[in-house]
């Protein structure tokens, strides 16, 4: 006679619910996944990561929404970039003048989170996906989370919105302060389905591989309700994997992501 024997090998787990993940597809029963385009669709002709034109761009391939970085200059204005540093020097020690005299590769000059949302506004219906990079002391992450938290209030874009952060304390006050409902994730990586929940947010907004290690948490999160973003899902074997499993797909392929979405 034959016994079910228990699988208890982690790695034959991990096969078992990828799997489930293929089979859950295979049958109908995955998420709808939404593409976002990551900073923007920048990747084509006269765009540039985080600027305007990409906005525009990823609105007008039908991208569902579109992220962004966003950093509080040393005059206290947000503006738009990836990186931490300018030619050595740290974004936050700029002022908005003097970041204003550069360009984006596309010749674009970088634009301040009010000028973003403004044509955003008029121009798109993209969801607006607003990264608030880790500033040099939390006290500069609550200023800025309190200004844009009011800017977006005064254009009457909440219901537009969400944020995400690599900064714990950055997730906090977005969750402390914008209207009950937005959704706020977390990108960092470390904490559990449970320990995002009881902080209040969305679900994760986690490095592909952090699901890899953890495959389990995709169902976990939607058992409790949360939603689940993946990053930053370039290659088509990847896309594969996590389309219909995931509830967003953050890539800087989105025509790709969105013809394979529309093909399911
Ligand atoms: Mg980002």
């Amino acid at each position: 006679m034959e016994h079910v024997v228990p699988v208890r090998n982690p790695f034959v787990m991990k096969k078992i619910l990828f799997l489930s993940f293929m089979l859950a597809g295979a049958l109908g029963l995955s998420a709808q996944t939404k593409i976002i385009a990551h900073r923007g669709f920048w990747d084509t002709s006269g765009s540039a990561q985080n600027g305007i034109m990409a906005l525009l761009k990823a609105d007008s391939i039908g991208a569902y929404g579109s992220e962004f970085d966003v950093w509080l200059t040393k005059d206290g204005r947000l503006v738009l970039n990836h990186d931490n540093r300018i030619d050595g020097r740290s974004v936050e020690d700029y002022t908005l003048a003097e970041l204003k005299q550069r360009r984006l590769e596309n010749g674009e000059p970088m634009p301040t989170l009010e000028e973003f949302l403004t044509v955003a506004k008029a121009k798109t219906t993209l969801m607006l996906v607003l990264e608030l990079k880790p500033h040099a002391t939390p006290l500069r992450e609550d200023r800025a989370v309190k200004d844009i938290v009011d800017m977006v209030r005064r254009m009457g874009l909440e219901s537009r919105v969400s944020y995400i952060s690599f900064s714990l304390n950055a997730v906090r006050q977005f969750i402390r302060l914008a209207p009950q409902g937005t959704p706020v994730f977390y990108l960092n990586g470390e904490l559990s389905p449970e320990e995002l929940k009881e902080l209040g947010c969305a679900g994760p907004d986690y490095h592909m591989d952090v699901f890899r290690r953890n495959p389990e948490w995709i169902d976990r999160c939607h058992e409790l309700g949360m939603k689940v973003n993946v990053w930053t899902v370039n290659r088509a074997e990847d896309r594969a994997r996590f389309m219909g499993v995931a509830d967003y797909l953050t890539t800087d392929r989105p025509v790709e992501a969105l013809e394979e979405a529309s093909a399911r």
